[in-house]
């Protein structure tokens, strides 16, 4: 399985949970890797674990300056950037009206600003190198559902369907395919810690938050899994051709149908 042999691919926020499976799925299929997170510690760790020559850069998707170095080391180091996973989140559970302007502001920080600069310094180097390449924005099922206590994250994570979108427009001339990975809940340490915060909020057991909101619309009652997540984000990086731009992919066990 050596579909992405030669290409370089760069994900955000893969020193943990699903940019960590789909950096480590890339490498598996061929692609030199780098593994961008807030955490410098944890990108190195996760590198050094995925081995195949990854990269590990400390990055704040949220720092313009960060973002533009890291991407100047990669090509730097291992070449222009053909596939970006745009995939570091974090979450913030509160009602609306609790919400402080500050968690609001930091959390469309992390995800829009962090999906622009990321898209951005990809994508320059994608038309500089005239190969082209695919974009991919970490979305979720909360990019076509709501839910209560995430406004800010809700209204992001739609926020990324329009961004695609233009990507794809602006992209097609040069080859940049841009698509949205909707997950629903995978347990990494993003949802391992909402749990109880939902439980909180909502008065209800841990149990009742995981059967009853959290996988309640699901088919089956399954957590989706990093190796759901990775196989689509493989999938998506390896596709040949603008057929398939501009689309979210839905993978939640049918908590969502499109
Ligand atoms: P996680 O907490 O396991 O990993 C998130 C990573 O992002 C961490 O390593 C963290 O250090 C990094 N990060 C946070 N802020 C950053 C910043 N400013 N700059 C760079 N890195 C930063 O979480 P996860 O569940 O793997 O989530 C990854 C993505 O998947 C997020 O965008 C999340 O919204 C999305 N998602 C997760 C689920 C789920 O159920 N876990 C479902 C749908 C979507």
């Amino acid at each position: 399985m050596n579909e992405l042999q030669g290409k370089v691919a760069l994900v955000t926020g893969a020193a943990s949970g699903i940019g960590r499976a789909i950096a480590s799925a890339y490498a598996q299929a061929g692609a030199r890797v780098v593994v961008a997170d807030i955490a410098a510690e944890g990108a190195a760790e996760a590198a050094a674990a995925i081995g195949h020559g990854a990269l590990g850069i400390a990055m704040d998707v949220t720092d313009e300056a960060q973002v533009d170095d890291g991407f100047a080391r990669t090509r730097r180091e291992l070449g222009p950037v053909d596939i970006l996973v745009s995939n570091a989140g974090v979450q913030i559970i509160s009602p609306l009206v609790d919400l402080p302007f500050a968690d609001w502001k930091r959390m469309l920080a992390i995800h829009m600003d962090g999906a622009f600069l990321t898209s951005r310094a990809a994508m320059r180097q994608m038309v500089e190198s005239g190969r082209g390449g695919s974009v991919i924005l970490m979305g979720s099922a909360h990019s076509h559902v709501a839910s209560k206590f995430k406004a800010p994250y809700v209204a992001a994570k739609h926020g990324l369907l329009g961004l695609a979108r233009v990507i794809a427009k602006e992209g097609a001339p040069d080859g940049i395919r841009s698509n949205v990975i909707c997950p629903g809940f995978v347990r990494t340490p993003l949802v391992e810690k909402q749990i109880p915060e939902q439980a909180r909020e909502l008065g209800i057991s841990e149990d009742d938050v995981i059967r009853n909101v959290m996988l309640r619309d699901t088919v089956d009652g399954e957590f989706t899994t990093l190796e759901d997540i990775a196989d689509a984000a493989l999938f998506l990086a390896g596709f040949r051709s603008n057929a398939l731009t501009g689309q979210s992919l839905v993978v939640t066990h049918g908590w969502h149908m499109q």
